[in-house]
């Protein structure tokens, strides 16, 4: 397809009907394929193209998959049932126990949990650092078995900004990928491997899909990043004998590593999603530019309202200029961030109670990023597992309101904080 802009992107790429075919993506509600003959069945085997089954590939699941490696601008990605089985997959496709990977302390409660204790368990060791580390700090945390560099380009829910250049330049001098989840900017505000990230991950259930409907996850190749460099990753570099002794970037060339996630890992886990989930997230990216432009500008206007209100202590938004982060979010994110605010309310924890109990049009959710205005106290929900010691780590204060700012009137959304903080 020619070289169109994001926004026509989000709506034609990765399904063109041919002649007398549906115009809409159809859902390929089917287990499996049928064959000629057994010999055409049997070349399914040696990884050549083609379906053979759906926990491995779908044609509707390929078409949405097609269409976010167009808007990251990778050459390869593939569909996971959810986010964090994208994020899993993008690292045991490349390490397994006695190696170690780096990840910024700054992400995702139930990605640092991921880290922190079930990978652990399969013997993976993880570090975690300062997103804010100089370089110097940073080079420190590599070991000789280190194997990945993990962040977020904008952390959930503490909002920090990811220096994408700066991780890069590190995880590259010591032969190995950068890893980004892209979750919050989504490829409309930021497209990590502009920067020199390699593989980006997308929990594809929030703005992506941004209904709300549907959890699903997606791990896409920039297709830069040279496995064969050293032996770090023999994975990817020498036989698979579970498939008849492919190698993977020898075979596959630039589709390498989405080609062993889909053959050895959906395969092996099986967190496929379903077709009928993929349609529905193909209908969310229609709409993922004029959206996320919507959630922004809305965004921007409550995080300036709150910031004048005498009953906020604090107000943390990568577009207000007085933010730590608003010279990098202007560097990787012209356009604006996310519709995610945090911030504290006068008066700690029973403030912060009465505030969210009095909201009318927002709702107490755990989600994010959907349409629809919703609110969350971290500390006591999505981060209630980790240590006091960890919540600072992952930069949750006790205190902190995660507010995700939807796509209606915003008049309307600030009224409602309006009323909620009066009745504190
Ligand atoms: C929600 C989220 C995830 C996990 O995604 P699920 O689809 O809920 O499994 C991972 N990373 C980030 C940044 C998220 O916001």
């Amino acid at each position: 397809m020619k070289e169109y802009a994001i926004e026509t992107k989000c709506v034609q790429s990765g399904y063109s009907p041919k002649n007398g075919e549906p115009r809409v993506l159809p859902i390929y509600q089917s287990t499996t394929y049928k064959y000629d003959t057994s010999e055409a069945m049997a070349k399914l085997f040696d990884l050549e193209p083609g379906y053979m089954y759906t926990r491995l590939a779908n044609p509707t699941n390929d078409a949405v998959a097609a269409k976010i490696t167009a808007l990251e601008g990778g050459v390869a990605g593939v569909l996971t049932s959810s986010g964090q089985a994208a994020n899993f997959f993008s690292l045991i496709n490349i390490l397994g126990a006695g190696d170690h990977f780096i990840s910024s302390a700054t992400i995702y409660g139930g990605t640092f949990n991921l880290f922190n204790v079930t990978m652990r368990k399969l013997g993976v060791e993880v570090t975690f650092v300062d997103p804010n580390a100089d370089e110097e700090t940073l080079n420190a945390a590599f070991r000789p078995n280190t194997k990945a560099v993990f962040g977020e380009t904008i952390a959930n829910p503490s909002l920090d900004v990811l220096d994408i250049e700066k991780f890069a330049r590190v995880a590259h001098a010591h032969g190995v990928p950068l890893i980004v989840d892209n979750t919050f900017p989504t490829p409309i505000n930021c497209r990590p491997f502009e920067f020199g990230a390699d593989i980006v991950t997308h929990s594809t259930t929030k703005y992506m899909e941004g209904h709300a409907s549907t959890i699903g996850g997606a791990v896409i190749d920039s297709g830069n990043f040279d496995w064969a460099q050293n032996d770090k990753f023999p994975g990817l570099t020498t036989p698979d004998e579970s498939y008849h002794g492919a190698v993977y970037t020898r075979d596959f060339g630039k589709a390498g590593y989405v080609t062993k996630i889909v053959a050895q890992l959906l395969r092996d886990y099986g967190s496929t999603p379903s077709p009928q989930n993929s349609f529905y997230l193909n209908i969310g990216l229609e709409s993922l530019a004029l959206r996320v432009e919507r959630h922004c500008e809305n965004a921007q206007k409550v995080a300036e309202y709150l910031s004048k209100n005498e009953k906020i202590s604090w107000v943390n938004y990568p577009g207000l200029p007085d933010n730590k982060y608003h010279t990098l979010a202007q560097k990787y994110m012209p356009n604006g961030t996310c519709g995610v605010i945090s911030f504290g309310v006068k008066g700690g924890r029973a403030a912060a109670e009465k505030f969210m109990n009095s909201l009318e049009l927002a709702a107490i959710v755990t989600h994010v990023a959907d349409a629809r205005t919703c609110v969350l106290h971290p500390a006591s929900s999505t981060h209630r597992q980790l240590s006091d010691a960890e919540l600072e780590e992952c930069g949750v204060t006790p205190d902190l309101i995660r507010f995700s700012v939807g796509i209606e009137n915003v008049n309307d959304i600030i009224a409602d904080i309006e009323q909620a903080l009066a009745k504190i």
